[in-house]
């Protein structure tokens, strides 16, 4: 692993072109340990975490430093960064179904980033949508629904907002 004294400087971009759009901060420059009161996430050895014995200690220490973190700020402010557009026949005889495996891959993507959440899932017309907070978790409900029922997937990726959109459509 290269450590480089640049690294959260601004000319940092190595792989991480699309955090640069970003308007909300990842973790850089933030006070460790930053605690998320919402959520009970938290910032520390410069990665976000879920632990809630560790927040526990910390969360009354005077060392800690109050924050909202940037998936409760996204989810506050509705601003998706991954949106998945399910739709089919098939979608609505396996609803239920298909709902559990999207809140079972949002729970084990938490387990590994807490920032990869659903802000919303909600049926529109003959759609299923989901807006996620990361395009990363977006394109992997995708790919699981994919794996797990099969049906037509289409990821895309817009650069300059920085959104990935998925469509899966599976019919009878
Ligand atoms: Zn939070």
């Amino acid at each position: 692993m290269q450590k480089d004294v640049r690294k959260f400087g601004i000319s940092d971009k190595r792989g991480r072109v699309k955090t640069s759009a970003d308007p909300y901060i990842s973790g850089e420059g933030l006070k460790e340990p930053a605690l998320c009161s919402s959520c009970k996430a938290f910032y520390r050895n410069k990665r976000w975490d879920l632990d809630p014995k560790a927040y526990a200690a910390m969360e009354n220490s005077p060392e800690a430093n109050w924050v909202t973190c940037p998936a409760c700020q996204k989810i506050a402010e509705s601003y998706p960064e991954g949106i998945v557009t399910l739709r089919g026949e098939y979608l609505w005889d396996h609803e239920e179904e298909i709902r559990n495996i999207l809140r079972n891959e949002e729970t084990k993507a938490m387990a590994k980033n807490p920032l990869e959440r659903i802000i919303r899932m909600d049926r529109e017309g003959d759609d299923l949508v989901i807006e996620t907070t990361e395009e990363k978790l977006a394109e992997h409900l995708g790919r699981a629904l994919h794996k797990a029922h099969q049906g037509e997937l289409k990821v895309s990726w817009t650069e300059e907002h920085s959104i990935c959109r998925v469509t899966w459509e599976r019919g009878a």
